[in-house]
């Protein structure tokens, strides 16, 4: 377990903590039109169940205000409220109950009205989640707008973006705030978030943006989200994949796991990648316990492992675990041989074994 966690302000959205060492929270974001309540609502819940502690939700349109209020009413977890280009849609959505905005401030030009915004969200005790783009910047220092912009990089830009943007809201005392920068450059995410823990101390929310595929994009947030984790940065989390969004909370739900942050309340499977020695069609195997271990919501660890020569000592610590040999397999149990079994019945014989463990353990 890391122990170093970086120690911040915090705020909460609803029963849930965000910052100040609390356990970092898993995001995703709906794809489909907020206006659309039952397809709302049926991708919040379908989010919740995989694990999504917080959802964000577009509202570019007073069709997607107005459908808030009952898709507050009935979701699961606390949402949040995307409307950066819109302080109209700010004062719906807070007005409507949305316990957490997302909001550029320099995507509203007019300052009086994110002062009025601030207004409302301090009346109402929404939080704000305050961001700064890598696009935006990079547009500003290619305009040639200012010119001491030029000699500063894009990570300098960003900090300086932010500082102003936090100015704005200080001098509002306006505390109740979340801080994100997004690159889809995983080093230059790395880097940018780094450079925040040295000049603030609200709670961060880390993503790639753009990331890509499933395929890259759970890469590229491995790559830029565990770094940042793994020293202890990081409040709230959000891996955006060009896909399925329950896609998303899996993957972020494998990088927490992996190191240790956080268990999921779900089987964690390990598998060898197969070599020279597998006499067993592993791949099938892994394929078929995984799907039978996904509707079990309780944690343990699964091991399908190509060999009884590395196999057991690999899979050692596993809960439950399968090592194949040629045409049959061995099965373990808390680390004892249970069974060995030809090779066609090896995976029902592992599944049993799983049952009998959930059984004891409960
Ligand atoms: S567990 Fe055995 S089969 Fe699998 S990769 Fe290791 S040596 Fe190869």
């Amino acid at each position: 377990m890391l122990t170093n966690r970086r120690r911040t302000k915090k705020i909460t959205l609803g029963n849930l903590v965000i910052g100040d060492c609390s356990p970092v929270v898993v995001q995703s974001m709906t794809n489909v039109h907020t206006r659309d309540i039952d397809l709302c609502l049926a991708q919040i819940n379908a989010l919740a169940q995989k694990g999504c502690e917080v959802v964000r939700l577009a509202v570019p349109t007073k069709a997607d205000t107005d459908a808030l209020p009952e898709i507050i009413r009935q979701s699961p977890v606390p949402l949040v409220a995307d409307v950066h280009f819109h302080y109209q849609r700010a004062l719906d959505s807070i007005n409507a109950g949305i316990p957490k905005i997302r909001l550029n401030p320099g995507n509203i030009n007019d300052r009086q009205q994110v002062e009025q915004v601030i207004a409302a969200c301090k009346a109402n005790h929404t939080a704000i989640r305050v961001g700064v783009n890598e696009g935006s910047i990079v547009e500003r220092k290619d305009s040639h707008r200012r010119q001491h912009e030029q000699q500063l990089n894009i990570i300098d830009l960003m900090i300086e973006k932010l500082t102003e943007y936090v100015r704005i809201f200080q001098d509002n005392n306006f505390e109740n705030l979340v801080l994100s920068a997004k690159c889809h450059n995983a080093a230059r995410c790395i880097a940018v978030n780094r450079a925040i823990t040295q000049n603030f101390d609200y709670p961060l929310h880390l993503g790639v943006t753009h990331a890509g595929d499933i395929q890259t994009g759970s890469v590229r947030s491995a790559a830029a989200l565990g770094t940042l984790l793994a020293e202890g940065i990081g409040d709230t989390i959000r891996v955006s994949l060009a896909g399925d969004p329950l896609t998303e909370v899996d993957v972020a739900w494998e990088i927490l796991s992996s190191l240790r942050l956080r268990q999921k309340n779900a089987p964690e499977l390990i598998a060898c990648p197969t070599c020279g020695r597998t006499e067993i069609n592993l791949i099938e195997m892994v394929e078929k316990v995984k799907l039978a271990l996904t509707p079990i919501k309780q944690h343990l660890t699964v091991a399908v492992m190509g060999c009884v020569v590395n196999g057991p000592g690999e899979a050692d610590g596993a809960d439950v675990a399968l090592c194949g040999g040629k045409n049959f397999a061995v099965i373990y149990r808390k680390g004892q041989k249970v069974a060995s079994v030809p090779a066609d019945q090896a995976v029902d014989t592992l599944l049993e074994q799983v049952n009998i463990f959930l059984k004891r353990s409960n």
